[in-house]
């Protein structure tokens, strides 16, 4: 790849948007990137980083920073259903320990990155519109603080998350929207906070089970804890009140919650995001439009691989752009022989932790044998290949 093959816009500045840009700017590409946020700033996230994502930050040259920025290193996942057994992954189980590091350092080291390999990087840019001509994206328009720029792009990728804003400004060009109405009552409502005063052995990672959600709780640089949980809307609706009564009245009947965190305070103010659901979207809109990441599929967050699969997605996405072939069947073919089966067991899993009933079971049949445990985790992982 080269200047020549035409210049690419990538919109989103997470870790799909940055990683992609890396990918294709040290390969040789012209690459702007818009992002809406300026960095560093918070995200609502479990910031537990699994080994696997280790190669591939060693590929985009930032392995060292992220090392040494002060995360925690996690040896071990706890899982703490409602009742039941608890189950137990150790860190061996991918290799290596995970890390615990704050969204806010580690979107920021890959930012960094994209801009020291020359990579444009437009921070506080809103996507206004985008302009069609003939069925193909061709412009867009930004709004910065300087006023509103249009960009032209050859190729155009959404890395906005499961938002998809590029997409939907396509689709409003294009009038093809097909807005469906939302699901209101399917959805889900996250939050997250960085607290003090936790109760949490070092280097360990758990995953409380309640009512209609789940949660994690890990550490972060600085000795924070972060908790991340999420909870279908409804049972929020029905809870009323703020974060605090949803935490006292959903996720503390997980006694294993309370123990660990009755008695904590947050140091920052709770971040909440509501979202439809999870699972694949479109991965292409004709040879020019191309999603990556949480864009692309949307995996449960508790498996802890959003952010590996956001990673690996853009490895792919660039083998793809790379090809001689039709770039869109390439990377149709390349991601579902790499996700499919990742995505089918997230689903089985995710199906049986908001059954309390199956994950009671589940929990019994696992916590006593962890071998088995760890072998389900690892379904949810890259088979034993190369990163790339
Ligand atoms: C509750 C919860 C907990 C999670 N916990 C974990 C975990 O512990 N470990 C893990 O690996 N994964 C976790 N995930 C998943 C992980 O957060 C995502 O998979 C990952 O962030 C996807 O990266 P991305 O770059 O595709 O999208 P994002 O990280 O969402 O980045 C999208 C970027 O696009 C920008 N943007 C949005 N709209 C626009 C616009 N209009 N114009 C320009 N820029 C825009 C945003 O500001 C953002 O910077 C969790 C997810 C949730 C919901």
């Amino acid at each position: 790849m080269n200047k020549r093959e035409g210049k690419v816009l990538i919109a989103g500045g997470g870790p799909s948007g940055a990683s992609l840009a890396i990918r294709l700017a040290s390969a040789g590409r012209d690459v702007v990137l818009i992002e809406r946020d300026r960095f560093p700033r918070h995200k609502l996230c479990g910031e537990f980083i699994s080994p696997e994502c280790f190669g591939h930050f060693a590929e985009l040259g930032v392995l060292e920073s992220m090392l040494s920025a002060g995360g925690e290193r996690i040896t071990e996942t706890l899982f703490f259903p409602l009742s039941g057994l608890t189950v137990r992954i150790p860190g061996r189980a991918f290799g290596e320990p995970a890390l615990g590091l704050s969204r806010s350092a580690m979107d920021a080291i890959l930012l960094d990155r994209a801009k020291a390999v020359g990579v444009e990087v437009i921070e506080g840019a809103a996507l206004a519109s985008a302009a069609v001509e003939q069925g193909k994206l061709r412009a867009v328009d930004v709004r910065t603080a300087d006023g509103t720029r249009n960009i032209a792009a050859d190729v155009f990728i959404d890395a906005t998350g499961r938002g998809k804003a590029l997409v939907k400004a396509f689709q409003r060009a294009a009038g093809t929207g097909n807005e469906r109405p939302a699901r209101r009552s399917n959805g889900f409502v996250a939050f997250k906070a960085h607290l003090r005063g936790a109760n949490l052995a070092a280097g360990r990672c758990e995953i409380h089970f309640f009512p209609d959600g789940y949660g994690g709780i890990n550490r972060v640089e600085g000795g924070a804890v972060n908790h991340c949980f999420l909870v279908r809307s409804e049972a929020v609706r029905d809870v009323g009140g703020g974060v605090d009564n949803v935490l006292e009245r959903l996720v503390f009947k997980n006694e294993s919650a309370r123990k660990a965190l009755e008695g904590s305070h947050p140091e920052m103010d709770w971040m909440a995001v509501s979202f439809e659901g999870f699972g694949r979207a479109e991965l292409s809109y004709g040879n020019r439009l191309f999603t990556v990441g949480d864009a692309a599929s949307f995996i449960d967050p508790f498996t802890g691989s959003g952010m590996l699969i956001a990673l690996e997605s853009t490895a792919v996405l660039a083998e793809a752009l790379a090809s001689a072939d039709d770039h869109s069947n390439v990377y149709a073919s390349l991601y579902s022989r790499r996700f499919r089966r990742r995505l089918f067991v997230c689903s089985l899993l995710r199906n049986a932790a908001f059954r309390t009933r199956t994950a009671t079971f589940v929990s019994a049949a696992l916590g006593g044998l962890p071998f088995a445990a760890e072998a389900l985790a690892r379904l949810t992982r890259p088979q034993a290949s190369p990163a790339r």
